[in-house]
Order: structure tokens, then C-alpha cells, then sequence
């Protein structure tokens, strides 16, 4: 599996599914689970309503409506306490479950943001680390059609913690 590192707005990418940091409502928010909703139009929404909400850690899928990335895949990443509230846990367990359900639907391309970093106030080294790592081990474990997964990093910190980790592990 193939990890890349793109800096841009993930709302752009023509994959089979991009990630949504949703909050576990799954009926909208901020960042770039506004800039989604936005993009992909009304439906969107409409079939998040039916969906009845996400765990955190867990994730579900819809279709992608009108943006040009066939389906999305809402995940709802840990608001970061600290540290000792299973932060590290839950946002591993994002990155699995999000690949688990592309692994389902014989997804290919698979585009990522950079989960719980912004409003929810995990510390972007450490989200980093945890990410390059799990999509790794999923990528090594067994048989998936995931070929690409893509890191799509909107701010400069973000996007240099990508290079800087994929260079030094890859
Ligand atoms: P969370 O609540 O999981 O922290 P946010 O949307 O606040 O979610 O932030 C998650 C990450 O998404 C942040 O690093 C932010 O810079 C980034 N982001 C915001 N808008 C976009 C976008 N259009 N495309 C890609 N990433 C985005």
C-alpha cells in the first residue's frame, strides 16, 4: 500500500473515498467537515440523517454526491483531554476502521485529513505518528485492495510533520 502526502483541500480529490473528521452527530460541523458538506451539496446531509449518529473510533459511509470522490467516510476522532483519556487508542482505531470499511467496498484510493487536529486539539506531531503508523501496520497485515492512501494536509505544520515522517519511515 502506497502512502502519499498531499497539501490542498480534500474536498479537490478525485478518489474513490475521502475521510470526514465528523463529530459524532454525523449532521455537520466546522472545518473540514463543513467544507465536505458544502462541496458535496444537500444529499449529503439527508443521508447523514439516517445514519443515526457515529461512535468515536468508529466510522460509516455514504456516497459522495457532487464531490468529484465517489463516496465519503465519516470518522469521529477523539477531542484530545491530555493525553490519558484513550486518545491514542481512538484515533488508531479511526485510521483501521476507515480502511476496514474501503477494504468492504473494494475501495481503491483513499484520501485522509488530518483527524481530531484541528477543533478538537490533538497535537499535530502526535496524530501524525499515530497515523502514518496504523495505515502502515493495516497496509502490512493482510489483504486489502487499498492501493493509495493519501494525507491530505491543509496547514504547513501538518504537512511537514507528513514529509518529514513518511521520509524517515517508508
Ligand atoms: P477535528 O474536529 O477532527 O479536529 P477539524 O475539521 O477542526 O476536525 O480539523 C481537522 C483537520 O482538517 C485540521 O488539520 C484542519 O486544518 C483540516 N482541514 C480543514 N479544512 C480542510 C479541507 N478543506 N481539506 C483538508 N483538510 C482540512
Amino acid at each position: 500500500m502506497k502512502r502519499t502526502v498531499v497539501q490542498g483541500d480534500i474536498t479537490k480529490c478525485a478518489v474513490d473515498a475521502i475521510v470526514n473528521a465528523a463529530n459524532s452527530s454525523l449532521l455537520g460541523g466546522g472545518g473540514v467537515d463543513g467544507a465536505i458538506h458544502r462541496a458535496a451539496g444537500p444529499d449529503l446531509l439527508a443521508e447523514c440523517r439516517t445514519l443515526n449518529g457515529c461512535p468515536t473510533g468508529d466510522a460509516k459511509l455514504t456516497n459522495g454526491y457532487r464531490l468529484p470522490a465517489r463516496y465519503v467516510i465519516h470518522t469521529v476522532g477523539p477531542v484530545w483531554r491530555g493525553g490519558n483519556s484513550r486518545e491514542p487508542e481512538l484515533l488508531a482505531r479511526c485510521y483501521r476502521r476507515v480502511l476496514e470499511i474501503a477494504t468492504e467496498h473494494r475501495l481503491t484510493t483513499v484520501a485522509f485529513p488530518n483527524i481530531s487536529t484541528g477543533v478538537y486539539g490533538y497535537p499535530k506531531d502526535k496524530a501524525c505518528a499515530i497515523a502514518l503508523k496504523t495505515v502502515q501496520e493495516f497496509g502490512q497485515q493482510g489483504d486489502t485492495p487499498v492501493q493509495e492512501v493519501q494525507f491530505v494536509c491543509f496547514d504547513d505544520e501538518n504537512y511537514r510533520l507528513y514529509q518529514q515522517g513518511l521520509s524517515e519511515n517508508s
